[in-house]
């Protein structure tokens, strides 16, 4: 099974109060892939500028992602400042250049075509819905998104939520994009958008699904939350929800069937890769993950939850 994701692959200059790193690769498509290549085959669409080299290549290739739709072209890749200084929960935005994405026209490669499963990470939704349109067809499509599309994007953003089944989002994003304080009447509003399954991310307060299969606009008939792991230094909090949803959809798009199971434990494999992101700065700590590491961290998980 192959997923194919299309987002920001970035450098990222980042503030937290475990120090400061500039210009790390990062991205919303590099974090999912290195998260779900541990799961299933994924393939990246994206664009990259000069600065952009065999160095980076490299951490794509070392867990077998196919880079063949990562564009190459003349100027610099997209660029993003954040910090955590208050609040290791939300990024605060000090910069976003969105540099060669702004001239970015994806264009699905042949080899990719045959991907069951499409995550559109979180860039431009204009870009994103491009690549959805070349996809009509796979089987199981979820999306990211962040404030910024939402606040000055959200008509754009509105035509790529009518084409998904899955959409993950923190639960400010919720708020916003539902346009109600309350999280359920919130959901329930974002869900009648589109996504039949809606994951909100809580940061270190774990995070909540939402599953609907009856009439938009009602409530979610199946609602389950997964905690997120307590950790006892949170080094770098960039990329855990996109590493959340590679765990998430990587787990989904690596079974047969698609069962009320299958949603909940595709929830705490998303926790499971979230919390590693969180251990070092940039993604240095997916970079040297194990598949033994992840099962011990998933088992944990189960010892944390359990009941009996
Ligand atoms: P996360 O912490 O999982 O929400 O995602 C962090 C990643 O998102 C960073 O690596 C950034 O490069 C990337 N990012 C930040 N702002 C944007 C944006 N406006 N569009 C696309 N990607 C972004």
């Amino acid at each position: 099974m192959a997923i194919t994701v299309v987002g920001s692959v970035a450098y990222d200059s980042i503030e937290t109060p475990a120090g400061r790193r500039e210009r790390c690769l990062g991205g919303a498509a590099t974090y999912f892939s290195l998260a779900a290549s541990f799961f299933c085959d994924v393939r990246v669409i994206a664009v990259v500028g000069e600065d952009f080299g065999p160095e980076q290549e490299a951490v794509f290739k070392k867990r077998n992602v196919d880079t063949r739709g990562i564009e190459h072209t003349a100027g610099k890749s997209f660029f993003w400042e954040g910090s955590y200084l208050e609040n290791l929960n939300e990024a605060k935005t000090h910069n976003t250049e969105l540099n060669v994405f702004a001239a970015f026209n994806p264009q699905l490669p042949d080899v990719y075509r045959d991907s069951e499963f499409l995550f559109l990470a979180n860039i431009d939704p204009v870009l994103q819905r491009r690549v959805r349109e070349q996809m009509p067809d796979v089987k199981l499509v979820a999306g990211d998104t962040m404030n910024y599309w939402i606040n000055d994007h959200r008509p754009a953003l509105l035509e790529v939520l009518k084409g998904l089944d899955i959409l993950l989002i923190n639960d400010t994003e919720t708020r916003v994009l539902g346009a109600n304080k309350n999280l359920v009447k919130a959901a329930q509003a974002v869900m009648a958008m589109g996504p039949r399954i809606l994951v909100v991310k809580h940061g270190e307060y774990g995070a909540t699904l939402f599953h609907h299969s009856g009439p938009k606009g009602k409530s979610a008939e199946h609602t389950f939350r997964a905690p997120a792991l307590p950790l006892e230094e949170v080094v770098d909090p960039t990329g855990a929800g996109d590493s959340f949803a590679g765990g998430f959809f990587g787990y989904l798009a690596s079974q047969k069937e698609l069962t009320p199971g299958s949603f909940r434990r595709a929830m705490f494999y998303g926790s499971t890769m979230g919390s590693f992101a969180c251990e070092q700065f940039g993604t240095e700590r997916l970079q040297q993950l194990s598949r033994a590491e992840i099962d011990e961290r998933f088992n944990l998980f189960r010892e944390l939850t359990h009941l009996d």
